[in-house]
């Protein structure tokens, strides 16, 4: 026995049902109930996304975390499928009175434009630990590539790099990444440490690496 719609009287032979109401008015329903837009910080600098507590490079699925922390649908998981500087399309799946339903929404894209914590410490040449290379010039610029690539790869950066006579020194701006870093590679460079500040009654110390190659 066939049922109609109460909004627009399909009829359940020729669309799915989720309850009393055809499929399409149920999306209809949940669509409006969907804001339109969603607002978005990045970076005016390195052009990454805030994602609470976090920064990441723009891809959908940094995009997707990011709209989840300011866009709520009661019932609905989503995540975004494409997206441009001003909208993105996000693709839905709801439960209602125990139906999976899909869809996608296009909704506006609010871009704020902040700077970022790693930014503004950039700019203002912020640095945790200092780190001295010195040696053979051919191994002191293997492992000055190699720092590098490992210090940009894990969102920390090198606030300035000076060429020295036997080498470089390198301000960075994260000193436990620097000392994972040395014990990934299974190094062993001379420590000291250098009183720069207190923070709530604690003293902040740079660390300074010497390593001899
Ligand atoms: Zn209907
Ligand atoms: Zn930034």
């Amino acid at each position: 026995m066939a049922i109609h719609c109460p909004i627009c009287n399909k009829s359940s032979d020729d669309i799915r049902f989720i309850g009393e109401f055809c499929e399409d008015c149920t999306i209809d329903r949940l669509k409006r109930k969907i804001p339109d837009s969603a607002e978005v910080y990045q970076c005016k600098s390195c052009e990454r996304i805030r994602v609470g507590m976090d920064n990441f490079q723009l891809t959908k699925s940094a995009l997707t975390a990011a709209i989840k922390t300011v866009l709520k649908a009661p019932d609905c998981d989503f995540k975004v499928v494409s997206y441009s500087k001003t909208d993105a399309v996000l693709r839905f799946k709801c439960t209602v009175e125990g139906s999976t339903v899909e869809f996608d929404k296009r909704i506006g894209l609010r871009i704020r434009k902040w700077m970022c914590r790693d930014c503004v410490r950039k700019v203002s040449g912020y640095y945790e630990a200092l780190v001295q290379l010195r040696g053979d010039t051919f191994l002191v610029e293997r492992m000055l590539k190699k720092m590098e690539s490992y210090i940009e790869r894990n969102n920390a950066f090198i606030s300035k790099k000076e060429r020295i006579n036997s080498g470089y020194d390198l301000y960075i701006s994260d000193k436990k990444l620097v000392s994972y870093f040395f014990s990934l590679y299974k190094l062993k460079p001379e420590r000291s440490y250098t009183l720069y500040g207190m923070k709530k009654g604690k003293k902040l110390y740079r660390h300074i690496y010497s390593l001899r190659l």
